[in-house]
């Protein structure tokens, strides 16, 4: 059905999404079914657009499992915005909340709180340029913390948790912008999850939050010094329509999640994920030629970040591969390198053709 030369995109971010997705919103560009107007057109306050985020907010606690005293909200201000929000909204006057530093985004995370309260740093990786996640053990934690902070995927350096750290009863805020919806999610063990949509869950212009409504009251009791828009209680009350949202990407998000559903849900994902993050980590780890910036245990199978020997040779490689059609294996401003970022709408075959590029490369090059 598609004329167009797509290329292999493994930017971090917008990123690749699915083409039936695509597909759809094209059809329907013209007229919404039933509507005769387009996603870009209608009010928020209609039914149609009701319906569209009634539809979204069930497919999303269908996929995750998200339990019932959890609310959903479909935010503005991108996963930045909730390195002020959470802070403002969950800081008790008094009160301090941990950080672990796994990488560049919770480092930023890290300081923003800073500017808003007592926020302590729990443990950091950064003496080892993030190339590893801090370990339980090294974990400093406050007791009667307000919350812990902690970074799902590090997208940049490319480390992932397999596993949750222990915080006790202390609720857990984490940002999942790179791997939300790329494996099942056990929600309640979090107090708040957010995420911008742009990477995993759909177009840029969203932030979903997934928060624990006991978590709320503390944003009621603030009501009258938080600004109205930077209340989550707020937004709940109004199910994400206090203002006009950003309905466009609302409805690619709710194709997105439809997409996953019609294709086996998160584990079906997540099996997924990790044969395409396999295929690669095994080309890096075959002879040498390519090296793996991230601590094995803690690769992540969404951002696959290497290096090559010099910079000179990475500069050919992005060059060449860009070439051939694989587009975005630039690593990031910051680090250097190569990433390949292989989300759930990045299609295997396309892993395939970059372990083809690589070898050759190689070939060509070693
Ligand atoms: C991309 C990213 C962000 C920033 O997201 P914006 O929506 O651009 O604000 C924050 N955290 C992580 C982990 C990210 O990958």
């Amino acid at each position: 059905m598609t004329t167009v030369q797509r290329v292999l995109n493994f930017s971090a971010g917008p990123a690749v999404l699915p083409v039936p997705v695509l597909e759809e919103i094209q059809r329907d560009m013209l007229g919404l079914p039933g509507v005769g107007m387009s996603i870009l057109e209608v009010s928020h306050r209609s039914k149609a657009f009701e319906e569209i985020l009634a539809r979204t907010e069930a497919d999303i606690r269908a996929l995750a499992g998200v339990p019932a005293h959890y609310k959903l909200l479909f935010l503005q201000g991108g996963a930045s915005t909730q390195f002020s929000m959470v802070p403002m909204n969950l800081l008790s006057p008094g009160g301090a909340a941990d950080y672990i530093d796994s990488g560049s985004w919770a480092e930023k995370a890290y300081k923003e709180a800073k500017k808003i309260g007592n926020a302590k740093l729990a443990a950091s990786s950064k003496a080892d340029t993030y190339s590893h996640l801090p370990l339980q053990s090294e974990l400093a934690l406050t007791p009667n913390a307000d919350y812990v902070h902690m970074t799902s995927n590090n997208t940049i350096e490319g480390t992932e948790y397999k596993v949750l750290p222990d915080v006790g009863d202390v609720p857990l805020v984490s940002d999942t912008s790179s791997n939300m919806f790329s494996k099942p999610i056990d929600v309640a063990r979090h107090g708040l999850i957010y995420a911008g949509a742009q990477k995993n869950l759909g177009p840029s212009g969203v932030t979903l939050v997934i928060i624990r409504e006991d978590l709320l009251t503390r944003s009621l009791a603030k009501k009258a010094t938080l600004p109205t828009m930077l209340n989550y209680q707020v937004h709940a009350e109004n199910t994400s329509l206090y203002n006009t949202p950003p309905s466009f990407s609302i409805y690619v998000v709710g194709l997105v999640m439809k997409w996953l559903l019609a294709n086996g849900g998160l584990a079906a994902m997540a099996a997924t994920n990790e044969r395409k993050a396999g295929k690669l980590y095994a080309e890096i780890d075959r002879s040498g030629f390519y090296r793996g910036t991230a601590k094995k245990e803690d690769r992540s199978l969404m951002n696959v970040t290497f290096r090559l020997a010099t910079e000179e040779l990475e500069k050919k490689f992005v060059k060449e591969s860009t070439a051939a059609g694989l587009d975005g294996l630039k690593g990031h401003r910051s680090v250097g390198g190569m990433r390949a970022s292989i989300y759930n709408a990045f299609p295997e075959s396309g892993v395939d053709t970059l372990v083809a590029f690589m070898r050759e490369f190689e070939r060509t090059n070693g």
